[in-house]
């Protein structure tokens, strides 16, 4: 057993953007950093992701941003499609992605990786199974039978964390569910797309698909309605999926058709994380761990790179402080969040349409504002909303 007494030791829980961000930052302000994942490799899965405004200069700071510009997916054009695939409305990227200025695209396990890279090595197939808090830190007990004490654990571990229940933060009501699931399956083709993302709605039912021009493939997102538990084993995801979009027109039996065979399907519900303290003694949360926003935000990215920034930083500033470190990081952060946190159930509404009624008049009202000049600048009312929740101040690091 290797036992820690520094006081600048921590654990990481979960080797997502979060988790591989605090460890980055921490190992690079001379943390004695122990990063686990439950996973036995890096979950390289999901859709492409944004990050915008803090979210961008934590990239920056962390000195990879000209990196992630490099990996950035370059989605020029995005349309929305009738059921015969004919198009409805047709706009650029960036507008139809809703970014602006600096905000960088790309694909989920692209930023992964390149995180992983800054964040060092990883304790994969690895979880937590109970913290005792002493007087020179938590104590932990691991999966594989090891323990450890650390000055700090960051439960980075996702909407579902296990951390929360460890460290006692919130109930099991601290997820709430916003009536709605996501999968994610990558594309055995590019499907004739180029550097182009398209969607279909139909009634309770969303599907969209992109391609880059540097991958030979495209990948899928299904969004729809939906309530109560998920299927968790994949024959079974894959089942409820094809039950849940059959008859649905469009390209969905190319996309039902590889589910059967895709190296990968993300399913979830679309749901936020609501607790009233964000930390217990030592152990503080971060990311989605912690207040979640739900992929319909569309910026789970930037509350996770900005979440642990602020975190980091403000242990970087009190060490000896853990506690109070983690309040005071929860303190600046919450009205951050708060705002994010309402984009999610606003941007559902607009990407899941309710009724075949609501289908047919948002694409006639689609048509009518494709037909006009500026479609873009209209249409940039969700860049702007986006771009106003990813402003704020991160706190100047001095970095070691
Ligand atoms: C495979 C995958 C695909 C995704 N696809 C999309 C998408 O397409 N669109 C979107 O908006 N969001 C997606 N998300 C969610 C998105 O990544 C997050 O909302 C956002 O990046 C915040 O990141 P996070 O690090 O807080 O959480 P996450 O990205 O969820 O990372 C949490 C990590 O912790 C690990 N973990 C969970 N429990 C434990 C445990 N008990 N012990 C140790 N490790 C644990 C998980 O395996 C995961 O690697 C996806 C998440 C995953 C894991």
């Amino acid at each position: 057993m290797n036992e820690i007494h520094s006081n600048r030791t921590a654990l990481v829980v979960g080797a997502g953007v979060a988790g591989l961000t605090a460890a980055a930052l921490l190992r690079r302000h001379g943390w004695q950093v122990e990063a686990i994942e439950r996973a036995p490799e890096l979950r390289t899965g999901g859709y492409k992701v944004d990050a915008r405004g803090a979210g961008v200069e934590v990239l920056r700071r962390l000195g990879l941003l000209d990196a992630a510009r490099e990996r950035a997916c370059h989605v020029r054009a995005g349309s929305v499609v009738t059921a015969e695939g004919r198009t409805v409305a047709a706009m650029g990227g960036d507008t139809f992605g809703g970014r602006l200025g600096e905000d960088v695209e790309l694909e989920r396990g692209d930023l992964v990786r390149l995180l992983a890279e800054a964040a060092g090595p990883v304790r994969f197939g690895t979880q937590a199974t109970g913290f005792t808090e002493g007087a020179d830190g938590v104590r932990v007990r691991f999966s594989d039978g090891t323990e450890d004490t650390y000055a700090v654990v960051l439960g980075a571990d996702g909407l579902h964390s296990a951390t929360r229940g460890l460290a006692g933060i919130g109930s099991a009501d601290a997820v709430h569910p916003l009536g709605h699931a996501i999968g994610v399956v990558t594309m055995p083709t590019s499907m004739g797309l180029t550097n182009e993302e398209t969607t279909f709605v139909t009634a309770g039912r969303t599907a969209l698909l992109y391609a880059t021009a540097t991958q030979p493939r495209a990948r899928a997102m299904l969004l729809f309605t939906h309530d109560g538990p998920l299927p968790r084993d994949r024959p079974a995801q894959v089942a409820f999926l094809r039950e849940r979009y059959a008859d649905a027109g469009w390209r969905l039996p190319e996309i039902l058709a590889a589910l059967e065979t895709a190296d990968d399907v993300y399913l979830d519900a679309v749901a936020q994380v609501k607790l009233d303290r964000w930390s217990s003694g030592r152990v503080g949360l971060i990311g989605d761990a912690a207040a979640c926003a739900s992929p319909a935000s569309g910026q789970g990215t930037t509350l996770a790179l900005v979440t642990a920034y602020v975190t980091v930083a403000k242990l970087r500033a009190t060490p000896d402080a853990v506690p109070d470190a983690l309040h005071r990081a929860e303190a600046a952060l919450r009205g951050f969040v708060d705002g994010n946190q309402k984009l999610g159930p606003s941007n559902l509404k607009r990407m899941v349409m309710g009724s075949e009624k609501a289908v047919t008049s948002t694409l006639t009202a689609l048509r009518v504002l494709n037909a006009l000049p500026f479609t873009d600048l209209m249409l940039g009312f969700v860049a702007r909303a986006l771009a106003k929740a990813s402003a704020y101040e991160l706190p100047e690091v001095r970095h070691v």
